[in-house]
């Protein structure tokens, strides 16, 4: 991880508004973007770019710092009451966490190695949940070891498995949420029914346990609130059932699921979270209790840009190919296992003839292609191309296959 000192804040400030423009202008016709849409925007210049590319090699993934901290203060902005746990999972670079960490946000960690990568950054474990409800003893004992006390749970047998190694937590009985408009169900493998929740925690204080949090998550790349408007009412209906049952809940934990700009536009932070805000104060406004939230990709995504270079051309069935040095084994992996549908950023896009073409990976693998639908000019072999939005769950699930090596990051103001 390298500080470029030559990228200042004002500069990489300039460079935001000039790339937004942009994005913009490269929108396809059908997505019609207003200033107040949230776009993706690479995070540098391609002159920026150049001189990153020069001194460091392609591909490489660049994290703004300025761009992550003005992230978070707009979600803390709009959700005041609301504590950020970031998702260490979408992305658990130590820059990322280390710039979280300074703007005051806790950590969310599902490993002892996620838990190690936070505590390097600065976090200590009081500001660590787990969220892992299938566990490995190891992994609950390491963190337990190293000082975390919450943890999740989901059925009985996580709770027994708990009970036997470390009763002396605090439980978070995660449940599941059923949404519509998320791009990723994260309830198909977790979370109890909301409806068994009670049951659920009378087992944790039978074995003298204490629940002291219900957890959710409506499923990542959420694009309608309104979703956890529903879950928020099933939530309240759960967290009665628990207290009735005797459960000293105290921290309700909303989850992840903040949407994220790709191809397509989103929702503003300020919109969304207003949404959000509204229906927390309608379903649990009543109640002085904690709430945090865990959001990842709706954390980072947009911190990080890609710069990759075309390595080759050739036309085959009458399109023309592209081939760049990263593909879908590397940072496009988001690609395979997000649904992560990245948009291309070409140089002087607005002033090049764009026309159909697909644009694949390095690998000898033919399933690595990163699209094959955008409008592009005409490549240069040599070329840069910008990819922003890969701040989440794209080098965090690269592989070195073919021997090829993964994207260098490196930080920028
Ligand atoms: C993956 C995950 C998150 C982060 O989800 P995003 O959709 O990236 O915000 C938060 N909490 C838990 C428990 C998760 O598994």
């Amino acid at each position: 991880m390298i500080s470029l000192a030559s990228a200042t804040a004002a500069d990489s400030n300039s460079v935001l508004v000039d790339r937004r423009r942009e994005a913009i202008s490269s929108e396809p016709e059908t997505a019609v973007a207003t200033a107040v849409e949230r776009v993706a925007r690479p995070v540098v210049s391609f002159d920026q770019a150049r001189e990153i590319a020069e001194q460091y090699g392609t591909p490489t993934l660049v994290i703004s710092r300025s761009v992550l901290a003005e992230t978070y203060r707009s979600m803390k902005a709009a959700l005041p009451n609301v504590e950020m746990f970031y998702a260490a999972k979408a992305n658990s670079d130590v820059a990322i966490l280390r710039t979280l960490c300074l703007e005051g946000s806790s950590v969310d960690v599902c490993s002892y190695r996620e838990m190690q990568s936070a505590m390097l950054a600065g976090f200590k474990p009081e500001q660590m949940i787990h969220t892992h409800p299938c566990k490995t003893v190891q992994n609950l004992l390491d963190c337990y070891n190293e000082g975390l006390r919450w943890f999740t749970y989901d059925c009985v047998g996580e709770l027994e498995k708990i009970a036997a190694h470390t009763p002396d937590v605090n439980l978070i009985l995660r449940l599941a949420a059923s949404s519509s408009s998320s791009l990723i169900n994260l309830s198909a493998k977790f979370g109890c029914d909301p409806l068994d929740a009670p049951k659920l925690a009378a087992e944790a204080l039978s074995r003298g346990m204490s629940v002291r949090c219900l957890s959710f998550h409506v499923g990542s790349q959420c694009l309608d609130p309104s979703d956890f408007s529903r879950m928020l009412k099933k939530a309240r209906t759960a967290w009665d059932g628990c207290v009735a049952a005797g459960a000293q809940l105290e921290v309700l934990d909303i989850g992840g699921g903040f949407p994220a700009p790709y191809r397509a536009s989103v929702m503003t932070i300020h919109e969304y979270c207003s949404a959000l805000a509204a229906a927390l104060e309608e379903h649990f406004g009543d109640l002085p209790i904690r709430i945090i939230a865990e959001p990842g990709r709706g954390m980072v995504a947009e911190c990080m840009t890609l710069i990759t270079k075309v390595l080759g051309r050739s036309v085959r069935g009458g399109l023309p190919w592209y081939f760049i040095d990263d593909g879908v084994y590397g940072s496009f992996s988001g690609k395979l296992f997000d649904h992560a549908d990245f948009e291309l950023v070409t140089e002087n896009a607005e002033y090049r003839t764009r026309s159909r073409c697909v644009v694949a990976g390095p690998t000898c693998d033919s399933h690595d292609v990163v699209s094959i639908d955008q409008e592009l000019p005409e490549l240069e072999v040599g070329e840069l191309l910008l990819v922003p939005t890969m701040g989440a769950y794209s080098n965090a699930s690269a592989s070195g296959f073919n021997g090829l090596d993964i994207a260098r990051i490196i930080e920028v103001e």
